[in-house]
């Protein structure tokens, strides 16, 4: 049986994805959208769906959830196939393109939209003495729902914008937030920071967490420990909310067979997006070039190049519609 046949195919449902899988559609391209998980909207809706978002273009604040669910009205607009619980395992070039081969089955496509983010991604341990030991539904590395929290004893560790982000997203609905970290400096936005010092979340830095206890009645004890001194002190809660960052696991890139340029794991691309093997482009936080910003804002801006260019090499004598007013949107 013959493969379907695709103009492009991109790789991963994220932010960047998604937009792309929009973008191509709305040009009239054959676009498939393939995603690993049961849902679309990478990091975002996976790792903090309740999170506010305040530097996308347009959404003067806007939770995780609220700007995947708007990225997937607008999707909706186009016709595009779209396949979940769909993992790539390889992309192979062939003569005509390349065939993507999934868990669900293979299909072939002209021109291929790398948006993998970093990989499968997975939150960095709480590593401390006597965490084997503790009620594992106490330890948290995501928030799915506030109120999970709500009226709760909550230390946040990390010093990262995240760690920042969630101690004021808790602030509302906990009893109690702490923000613990092993430097007096936070590496996060100044207006983050400046509401952070306006909020109640109470700062424990210098300190670096060494043990955790846990009582009967379930709570919990941080032996936290003042860094270059031998400073010691408890800090007692309900609920540790880990906050160090994320390992990502590109190993389904590297089994590809596809012979992409990269840098420490990131695909290089050019100003197009073009990636070193022809008719593949790469968006989102898995590429890199000089400048390059992680952020959602930079991803949802890469898709309509990486598009135009393919668009370009695929029907060169086709004229693309520059603004979308000059597109037939089926509303
Ligand atoms: C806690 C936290 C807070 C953040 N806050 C902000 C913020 O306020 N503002 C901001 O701009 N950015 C923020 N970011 C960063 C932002 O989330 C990322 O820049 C954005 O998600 C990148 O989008 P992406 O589409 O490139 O990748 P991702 O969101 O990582 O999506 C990649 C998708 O590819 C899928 N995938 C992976 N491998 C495969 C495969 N082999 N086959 C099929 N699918 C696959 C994954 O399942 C995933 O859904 C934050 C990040 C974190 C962790």
């Amino acid at each position: 049986m013959k493969e379907p046949l695709y103009d492009v195919t991109i790789i991963g449902g994220g932010p960047a994805g998604m937009f792309a899988a929009f973008y191509a559609g709305l040009h009239e391209l054959k676009t498939q959208l393939i995603e690993a998980l049961p849902q679309l909207g990478g990091q975002v809706r996976a790792l903090y769906p309740e999170k506010q978002i305040w530097d996308v273009a347009g959404k003067p604040g806007v939770t995780g959830e609220q700007l995947i669910a708007d990225l997937e009205e607008q999707l909706a607009i186009v016709d595009i196939d779209q396949s979940l619980e769909t993992t790539v395992a390889e992309v192979e070039q062939t003569n005509d393109g390349f065939l993507i081969k999934t868990n669900q089955g293979q299909s072939q496509t002209k021109a291929v939209v790398i948006a993998l983010g970093n990989g499968a991604f997975s939150p960095r341990p709480l590593a401390v003495n006597g965490v084997e030991q503790v009620d594992p539904q106490r330890i948290h590395y995501f928030v799915q729902h506030k109120a999970d929290f709500a009226h709760q004893r909550v230390a946040v560790l990390g010093g990262g914008n995240s760690a920042m982000d969630m101690a004021m997203m808790l602030e509302p609905v906990a009893e109690q937030v702490y923000l613990v970290h092993r430097r007096d400096q936070f590496r996060g936005l100044p207006m983050t920071l400046s509401r952070l010092k306006e909020s109640t979340v109470q700062l424990r830095t210098p300190y670096l967490p060494r043990e955790i206890s846990q009582a009967a009645d379930g709570t919990l004890t941080l032996q936290l420990k003042k860094m270059r001194s031998d400073d010691e002190t408890t800090l007692n809660v309900d609920h540790v909310l880990v906050n160090y960052g994320f390992t990502a696991n590109n190993a389904a890139l590297s089994d590809w067979s596809l012979d992409l340029a990269t840098d420490r794991h990131l695909i290089r691309v050019d100003s197009t997006m073009a990636t070193s093997v022809p008719g593949v482009y790469a968006i989102g936080d898995g590429n890199t070039y000089p400048g390059k910003a992680p952020l959602i804002a930079t991803g949802l801006g890469e898709g309509p190049i990486a598009i135009n260019a393919l668009a370009k090499k695929l029907y060169p004598d086709k004229r693309m519609a520059t603004h979308s007013s000059s597109l037939k949107i089926n509303r």
